[in-house]
């Protein structure tokens, strides 16, 4: 990807001289994301990281986040959401590899190693680019033993149950319609994930009151998904009302998300 064919934008002045904007500049985001902006409101930009230690990670995580009975007109932008999404990555990614590539005082670079080594051992991680939808990043982090997640932690970023339809519909109705999986199995065996009678996506999953991680397992958790019993929600199947071949579907049918957003 070439970075400066997206995270540049031009402008023209009065004196008709075309002037460059770069992805650090603060009007670069009103000014290439105008209707996302429509007052002109000032993006990100080196001066903020400098004067306020806001990171572009920082900066997009803040204004991207879901806030029941805040409106943002961002997550409603459709593809120019999207456009918006593969600007700040590049923006974070470009933010970081400055940080990279521009000495820093010993003591500080010093500070920040041991800072990131407390935490983990190895980090890899790779974006994919598909041909429809957002990109997404596949990362693989190896903990140190003192460091790794406690279930409650994880219960923070990770949900994968549905959530209260009363408390937060909104955010139940995104789940049910772009987090379900299939139904697919004994409801569905001509599902487009059956292979040798079974789901190869693993679905349903089995109910799970708390999230663990298991000893053995590779080390990953098993999330909790509680049954309707258990204080679980269920939902109607999509398509149609549930009926006697298409009853309500319940957790063992959610896809992992991050319940924060
Ligand atoms: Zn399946």
């Amino acid at each position: 990807m070439s970075q400066s064919a997206v995270a540049t934008s031009s402008c023209s002045t009065v004196t008709e001289l075309v002037r460059r904007i770069d992805e650090f500049h603060r009007s670069y985001n009103p000014l290439h994301h105008v209707l996302l902006h429509p007052l002109g409101t000032d993006g990100w930009s080196l001066a903020m990281k400098q004067e306020l230690a806001v990171t572009a990670r920082q900066y997009y995580a803040f204004h991207l986040r879901y806030r029941p009975g805040h409106f943002n007109i961002l997550p409603r932008g459709r593809r120019l959401f999207q456009q918006l999404l593969v600007d700040a990555e590049v923006k974070v990614e470009a933010d970081r590899l400055n940080y990279i590539r521009i000495p820093h005082p010993p003591g500080r670079c010093e500070a920040c190693c041991t800072c990131c080594a407390a935490a983990s051992s190895a980090i890899m991680h790779t974006i994919e680019w598909q041909k429809r939808g957002l990109p997404h990043a596949h990362i693989v982090v190896w903990m140190v033993p003192d460091d790794k997640p406690r279930p409650d932690q994880i219960d923070d970023c990770v949900v994968a149950e549905l959530p209260d339809p009363a408390e937060d519909p909104e955010l139940h109705d995104l789940v049910r319609s772009k987090m379900v999986h299939g139904p697919c199995g004994g409801l569905n065996p001509r599902s487009a994930c059956m292979s040798d009678g079974a789901c190869t996506k693993k679905f349903p999953r089995n109910f799970q009151r708390e999230t663990v991680v298991p000893e053995r397992g590779g080390g990953y958790p098993l999330y909790r998904r509680r049954a309707p019993e258990d204080g679980g929600f269920t939902t109607e199947p999509r398509g149609r009302p549930a009926d006697r071949d298409r009853p309500r579907l319940d957790s063992r049918w959610v896809a992992p998300y991050s319940g924060s957003y």
